[in-house]
């Protein structure tokens, strides 16, 4: 039997107060919700947006079940949520993506061993529990490689390139012996993402492939479309379709990937939750990612993810308020260009503060744009702009 719809008007709930559970919030409150946000400390990006913030301690279960208990759905904006506190919600609400799918994407083992057990191709790797099992793992995977620890992972937090069988050890020995995944060394021609939403009836919309380039670990550009040739684009979409029917998620969800030089597709990583390369969906598709997320978890029918127009997005990190506050004005006098910020007060380095958005008549010039605007916000800077701002 279909799940009740929830309707504009209900109070629904998002586990954690990011940046994405703020843009959740925004979709969600133009549409007539009551958002409530749940997160460790009140003065999250998300508490700009909703309707109410509750500070909790993800431990405790009884407290998160007695609040959740007044919603009428609830989704996340974080993947690493305590199995026990997701099962506690979903026993007095509904929660998607479900409890067992956060179980399987917040462990990159999980993950890995659900790739292979249904056929998706992704890079050759081992399973590390313990120093014994580094020779085998050595033996399975080769050099180079990179070594990632299964748990609380992102942005390349946890994880190291090693050559030989005695940076494989030392790499282990400094995550501390945790529990690791040995992975091939992919030689990429570029890396993709695939934002797609799925309803509770099964109803998938993938939004068009986005090409990702990283700097040190962290995503720094995303364009759409990507420029690759018909069945790449294809191929992408339809893994992404595949990961998410598979999974059986309910909700937005992203499926990173590596474009290898040999032509091969593979997933790198599973989000269940919008991502950081659909923001651009938000100025260049009919349907946002964000929307998405909020229609399949209501139950309503899913908006179409046609783009629009090409577009691009570059991160803006706290490197680029080494010397003081960016020029905005600067920023935005380049057309086709929109501002995102996400309201954090402590610019640190590598700490995602917002991104620009910029719309194009081709990809090449939406890049151009964004990356352009990027620069002159910091032309004034006494050290001028890095690289990544
Ligand atoms: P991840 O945290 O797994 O998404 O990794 C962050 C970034 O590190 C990726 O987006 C890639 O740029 C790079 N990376 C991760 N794993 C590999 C790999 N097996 N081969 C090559 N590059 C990788």
């Amino acid at each position: 039997m279909p799940e009740a719809k929830v309707f504009p008007g209900a109070r629904i709930g998002v586990l954690g107060g990011g940046q994405l559970g703020g843009m959740f919030a925004a979709a969600a409150t133009r549409m007539g919700y009551l958002v409530e946000a749940f997160s460790d400390t009140a003065d999250c990006p998300a508490a700009r947006v909703c309707d109410r913030v509750h500070v909790v301690d993800f431990a405790d279960e009884t407290r998160l079940a007695s609040l959740a208990a007044g919603l009428a759905a609830v989704t996340l904006e974080f993947e690493n949520i305590p199995a026990r506190a997701a099962a506690a919600v979903a026993a007095v609400t509904r929660l998607r993506p479900s409890p067992e799918v956060l179980f399987t994407t917040q462990d990159r083992g999980r993950e890995k061993a659900f790739l292979a057990t249904h056929g998706f191709p992704c890079a050759k790797h081992a399973l590390i529990r313990s120093r014994g099992e580094l020779p085998r793992a050595a033996a399975t995977v080769g050099f180079p490689s990179v070594l990632k620890t299964t748990a609380f992972g992102y942005d390349g937090k946890g994880q190291r390139k090693v050559g030989s069988p005695a940076e494989l050890e030392a790499a282990f020995d400094a995550f501390g012996g945790q529990e690791t995944v040995l992975e091939e060394w992919v030689e990429f021609e570029c890396e993709l993402s695939v934002v797609a939403a799925r309803g509770e009836d099964g109803e998938i919309a993938a939004f068009a492939p986005s090409r990702n380039e990283h700097a040190n670990h962290i995503l720094d550009v995303a364009v759409a479309p990507s420029g690759l040739a018909e069945p790449q684009v294809r191929g992408a979409r339809e893994l992404a379709e595949g990961v998410l029917e598979t999974l059986g998620v309910v909700g937005t969800a992203c499926v990173e990937m590596f474009l290898a030089r040999d032509g091969r597709l593979l997933v790198n990583e599973i989000a269940p939750r919008p991502h950081n390369s659909g923001h651009l969906t938000i100025d260049a598709c009919e349907t946002s990612q964000f929307e998405q997320q909020l229609r399949a978890l209501c139950g309503l029918p899913l908006g179409s993810p046609r783009q629009v127009s090409p577009a691009a997005m570059v991160n803006l990190l706290g490197d680029c308020w080494a010397n003081g506050e960016p020029d905005w004005a600067a920023a935005l006098g380049v057309p086709g260009v929109r501002l995102s910020l996400y309201g954090k007060s402590d610019p640190r380095p590598g700490r995602k503060m917002g991104h620009l958005t910029a719309v194009g008549a081709t990809a090449e010039e939406a890049v151009e744009r964004a990356s352009l605007a990027r620069r002159l916000s910091s032309a004034g800077r006494a050290n001028g702009p890095s690289s990544s701002c």
